[in-house]
């Protein structure tokens, strides 16, 4: 049978994948199997997915709106909280407007697919090599020609956009990559995308609530505040909710409604959840400490970890991978440390290249410093014992 032959060829190379049940909320600590442990793998970087004040604007707003949108936005299901949180992410974006999303990866499908054309001479797609998979699946989707160029490489981006002659370009790129927590040349990319007359498509999934003085993303981490610019994110992440956005012109919001799949032919996001999100986007403007408090544990582990000599390649972020190569090694290295009551997920292929898989540590403000300094060196001596 198919899905037999599947599972056992999943399995014989190594990447079966397998789900991890957490008894209880997300949190610095979590129980997995009835056993408290150190959790270092969720990307509530803030902490706030279990934050009283998301828990109560939700709570709220189920009493005022129900639980279900109850049809597509653009049947009836485009409700207050919608049209509220997508006029407080574009102020927080710097944007003139902005279109909520179902999730970051309906996001990038939609943005990607409405802006990009089939056919031979109309739409180059430039795309960093380490770009998330919504982003590769966009491109798939959308059937434009797509470039992918070697990971923040800026003169082998210009040496593609100089042979382009596509009428319409696109270059897409995460601000801080998923998976080694390396931040994007976006300056030199905006350049590139002016001097090229390219659109500039900025996935800020990691970097919202989180870069920048004031947490706003990529962009302000840069220095660049350029409108032409299309900002996505997600509200899953830092911000402890769900669902995504796309900030950009009035213009690209309109085409969205128009244009993006999985906008139109889905039942929009629960109101309950766009109000935990604006709760979410209050507190990351009103609470700045909170992003101090991640930044000083991003480098109190990577201090602990540069003591263990822990090889933690190009991170300079919340995102830090430690590289242990081969797959099963990867998992077995997780799954020991899982005994020993730290829970770091092992990222591998097709995720991460052949060969490159690694334990993808995230910290998070709610993080207590001296706990996760001791965890690096548990992560060494962990890693020593698997060779
Ligand atoms: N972009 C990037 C860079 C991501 O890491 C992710 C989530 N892993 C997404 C998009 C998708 O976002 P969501 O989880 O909201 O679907």
């Amino acid at each position: 049978m198919m899905i037999t032959e599947e599972l056992e060829r999943i399995k014989s190379s190594g990447l079966e994948r397998c789900l991890t049940m957490i008894q209880g909320p997300q949190g610095p600590v979590v129980r997995i199997a009835g056993q408290d442990v150190l959790l270092l793998c969720s990307n509530d970087y803030l902490g706030l997915a279990c934050h009283p004040a998301l828990k109560e604007a939700a709570i709220k707003a189920i009493e005022r709106y129900g639980t279900g949108a109850g049809a597509s936005r653009l049947v009836s299901g485009s409700m207050e909280p919608h049209h509220a949180l997508e006029e407080r992410i574009a102020r927080f974006k710097g944007s003139e407007a902005a279109l909520v999303f179902n999730s970051g990866y309906e996001a990038n499908l939609g943005l990607i697919t409405a802006l990009a054309r089939r056919g031979s001479r109309e739409t180059d797609i430039f795309s960093d090599k380490a770009n998330h998979a919504s982003i590769v699946d966009g491109c798939i989707l959308s059937m434009a020609k797509v470039k992918r160029y070697p990971t923040r490489d800026v003169s082998a981006l210009e040496t593609m956009l100089k042979r382009s002659s596509a009428r319409t370009k696109l270059i897409i790129t995460d601000g801080i990559f998923s998976m080694d927590g390396a931040i994007a040349p976006i300056k030199e990319i905006a350049s590139l995308s002016d001097k090229y007359d390219a659109m500039f498509i900025v996935d800020d999934a990691h970097a919202t609530g989180v870069l920048g003085a004031t947490g706003r993303g990529t962009l302000e981490h840069a220095g660049v505040a350029h409108p032409s610019i299309i900002q996505m994110g997600t509200f899953g992440k830092a911000l402890g909710s769900f669902g995504a956005y796309v900030a950009g012109s009035k213009e690209l919001v309109k085409l969205l409604i128009n244009r993006a799949r999985p906008f139109i032919y889905s039942t929009a996001l629960p109101p309950a959840v766009c109000a935990a999100s604006i709760a979410a986007i209050e507190i990351i403007e009103n609470e700045p400490e909170r992003r101090l408090r991640l930044w000083q544990n991003v480098s109190s582990f990577k201090g602990a970890a540069q003591d263990a000599m822990l090889d933690t390649m190009n991170s300079l972020t919340q995102i830090i991978p430690i590289v242990t190569g081969d797959a099963d090694r990867t998992m077995r290295i997780s799954k020991a440390l899982l005994d020993k009551g730290i829970f770091i997920q092992g990222i591998r292929p097709p995720t991460v290249p052949h060969g490159a898989s690694r334990l993808r540590v995230s910290i998070s403000a709610a993080h207590d410093a001296e706990v996760i300094e001791k965890a690096a060196y548990v992560i060494k001596e962990t890693c020593n014992e698997f060779h």
